[in-house]
Order: structure tokens, then C-alpha cells, then sequence
């Protein structure tokens, strides 16, 4: 950070999240008086198992399930790593796994291994809008697909499967259900009873809660075979010392989630609205990637034509701003965003695309901030850039890079 400012303009929300002071004030007592290990005889034991209990409670409310079909994990990846074995572990006869091109890693490196045993994997595409269809969806299936694993909210665009929808096409076979909701919850309704979903995902380092703790919700009767193989803790279902103060500060974040669950629909989307309306209306050449309305309430992703994103992230990291953009920086090369491909957006899109995503303590005097600095820091970049507008020669180059990029297999 170079800012003289030491308090940022945090805007990178889907990356991770602040921990709510309520959260660290909940967890502290677990790091500092009641340390002992839960699985005791002595009196921490029986204490700290009530505090678990509590935690799950909140866990379950949050999602409208039982406390008993909840597991608490490390993170996101591993749940999702601990949903997709214990499918193809409950199904074993059969070795075909739905997803979509648009997953975190955390599934689709896992479908790509999975692949590399034996498994095939049918990574369904997106519409330019980010959007399954789904009647594809429904053509994948077959009688040997044990899985069905879609995301809920997208990380980069913010956009939204429709996932009860997609779960009555899985439901009409004999197929076993994941969502991967660790962007959706806290920001979208989410209610297990009455759902199709089998597993389904979070994250508490997405929710104001610390890194370092997760949960997975398996629905009551679906066989689950533990990731992690060790002591009887989580009812046999994950071995390991159970993660006190993490997963303390998860049941508190799930009910602070629900406290400002209308805040989020409403404040945030409309700081997250204004902030959207303003860049698209003030800087020339920019567009919004991802479906206007199905869409995350706190996330926009913009492509800014012409520019790379990285250049404008450098920018706002000046002014103490802090955003991200699609690209993982991999070995010197930058590499688009497989999301943002996955949609077709063209090169100049895809370099110069920005996710500003806001959390409830984003403030409007913030959003103003960052409408006050970006037009500037475009016209800067775009100033300096040799490709800055649609000429004849410029077009000729892109056309190659497109090619290039064309002839990359999507993932
Ligand atoms: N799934 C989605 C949609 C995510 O956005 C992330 C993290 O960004 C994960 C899974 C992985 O979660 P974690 O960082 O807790 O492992």
C-alpha cells in the first residue's frame, strides 16, 4: 500500500472479507482462557463442546438447516474438496461429474484431477452475460453422472445461477447435488429445507469471520465418507482437533450475516449501484461484464476497453484503494480470467476488466472517492497506452491476439 492514508478504501470484499469486531470479540476468550482441546475430559472439554454446539446453531439458522447436517471445515476449497470425493465415494459406479467453466479452482482443479483418474467431466459453457443454459445442463445428464457441481454466485461477475431451477432437472435423476455458495451467503436468501441441495459450501473468511474456518452443510441421509481420516471429532466426519476460536467467530459471523442480511440487499446494493452507475456513465469505452440483475447485491465487474487492469489496479492502490481484476498474474505472463473467456469477451475487454466488490462497511463517501479518481486514472492509462483506440492496425492486432487466445482451450 502507498497511500499516506492508513485506513484503505477496501473494495475487494469477494477476495476476503474484514473480521467484524464482534467476531474477534467472540473469539478471543477461545485463544486466551478456554484453550484446552474440546475432546477432554476435564472441564475446558464439556465447555468448549457447548460452545461448538452454539456455533453450529448459528451455522444452521443462517442456512435454514439442521444443526446436525452441519461440518465444519478449514475453508471453502476444502469443502468443496470434501463434497465432490464423498459424491463419487456415495455413487461408485458411476464416473461422469457435471460443472461449468465458470468454477472457482477449488472445483474445477479438483474435476481436472479427477479427470487425470478416470473420471470424465462435462464442463458446461456461459452466454456472454455469464449464464448457464439449461437446457444443456439437462442434455449432460446421463445415467452415469453421479454429480452435479454448480456455483451459486459467481467470485468475479457476481452472477447468479438459478439454483433451486437447475436442482429439479438434477432431482428428476438419480444424481447427487453441490453448490458451492461461498459467495452467495450473507448476500443471498438461502434455505436447505425444502431445497434439492445435497452439499453446499461456505466460507467464513468471506462472511467477516477469520481465514481459516469453513463449514459444509451435507444434507441429513446422504452418505458422507470423511475428506480428512483421523480422530472422532465432527461425529467421525473430519478428523483434526476442531478449530475453537475459528469456528466461534463462524457462529457469530453467521448471526451477525443474518442481522444485516436486509442491509446488504439494500444499502450495499445501492452503494454498489451508484459506484456502477457512476463509472459507466463518466468513463467512455467501459462496460459492465456479468447480468445486470442476476446478479451478487455488492459486486460489479467493468472492462474498461483499452487498458490493462492490472495498471489500473497499480492506480488505485496509489490512492489507497483497493479492487481486483480477473487476471491471475502466473509466471511473468498475464493470464485473462478464465470466467471473463469463458463469456467470450474480447481481448480488449479482458485485460482492462476491474471487480470492485463492497461489504457493509463500505461507505458512500468511499464509493464517492473511487468516482472521483477513476475517470482521471483511465485517461491517464489510456493516454499512455499504444492501443487506445479502434484503429485499422490496432484492430489487426487484437484480431491476432484474439486468435491466440481462441485457440487456448477454455477449461
Ligand atoms: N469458491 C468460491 C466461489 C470462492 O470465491 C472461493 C474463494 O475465493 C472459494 C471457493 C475458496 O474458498 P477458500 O478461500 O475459503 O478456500
Amino acid at each position: 500500500m502507498h497511500s499516506t492514508n492508513p485506513s484503505p478504501i477496501y473494495l475487494d470484499n469477494n477476495a476476503t472479507t474484514q473480521v467484524a469486531e464482534e467476531v474477534l470479540e467472540a473469539m478471543l476468550p477461545y485463544l486466551t482462557q478456554y484453550y484446552g482441546n474440546p475432546s477432554s475430559m476435564h472441564t475446558f472439554g464439556g465447555q468448549l463442546a457447548r460452545s461448538i454446539k452454539q456455533s453450529r446453531e448459528s451455522v444452521a439458522a443462517l442456512l435454514g438447516a439442521e444443526p446436525s447436517e452441519i461440518l465444519f471445515t478449514s475453508c471453502g476449497t476444502e469443502g468443496d474438496n470434501a463434497a465432490i470425493r464423498a459424491a463419487l465415494q456415495a455413487k461408485p459406479n458411476k464416473r461422469h461429474i457435471v460443472t461449468t467453466q465458470v468454477e472457482h479452482p477449488a472445483v474445477l482443479s479438483t474435476c481436472k484431477t479427477l479427470e487425470k483418474q478416470g473420471y470424465r467431466v462435462t464442463y458446461l459453457p456461459v452466454n456472454g452475460k455469464g449464464l448457464l443454459d439449461l437446457h444443456q445442463l439437462k442434455e449432460a445428464l446421463t445415467d452415469d453422472t453421479a454429480l452435479v457441481s454448480v456455483m451459486c454466485a459467481n467470485n468475479e461477475i457476481g452472477t447468479v445461477f438459478p439454483i433451486e431451477r437447475i436442482g429439479h432437472i438434477v432431482k428428476q435423476r438419480d444424481i447427487l447435488f453441490h453448490v458451492d455458495a461461498v459467495q452467495a451467503v450473507g448476500k443471498l436468501p438461502l434455505n436447505m429445507k425444502d431445497s434439492t441441495i445435497d452439499f453446499l459450501v461456505l466460507s467464513g473468511h468471506k462472511l467477516h469471520a477469520p481465514k481459516g474456518i469453513g463449514a459444509l452443510y451435507i444434507r441429513k441421509g446422504v452418505r458422507f465418507r470423511p475428506l480428512l481420516i483421523g480422530g472422532h471429532q465432527e461425529k467421525g466426519r473430519r478428523g483434526g482437533t476442531e478449530n475453537v476460536p475459528g469456528i466461534v467467530g463462524l457462529g457469530k459471523a453467521a448471526e451477525l450475516a443474518m442481522e444485516y442480511f436486509e442491509e446488504e440487499v439494500t444499502r450495499v446494493k445501492s452503494l454498489r449501484d451508484r459506484l456502477e452507475t457512476g463509472l459507466l456513465s463518466t468513463i467512455p469505452d467501459s462496460q459492465l461484464n456479468g447480468h445486470q440483475s442476476l446478479r451478487l447485491p455488492n459486486t460489479t465487474n467493468i472492462g474498461f476497453k483499452y487498458i490493462e487492469g492490472e495498471a489500473i489496479l497499480l492506480s488505485l492502490d496509489r490512492e489507497g484503494i483497493c479492487a481486483s481484476s480477473g487476471s491471475a498474474c502466473t509466471s511473468g505472463s498475464l493470464e485473462p480470467s478464465h470466467v471473463l473467456r469463458a463469456m467470450g469477451l474480447p481481448y480488449t475487454l479482458l485485460h482492462g476488466s476491474i471487480r470492485f466488490s463492497l461489504s457493509r462497511y463500505t461507505t458512500a463517501g468511499e464509493i464517492d472517492r473511487v468516482l472521483q479518481v477513476m475517470p482521471q486514472i483511465v485517461t491517464r492509462l489510456r493516454a499512455m497506452s499504444p492501443f487506445n483506440s479502434d484503429t485499422d492496425e490496432q484492430q489487426g492486432w487484437l484480431q491476432e491476439k484474439q486468435q491466440d487466445l481462441e485457440n487456448v482451450a477454455v477449461r
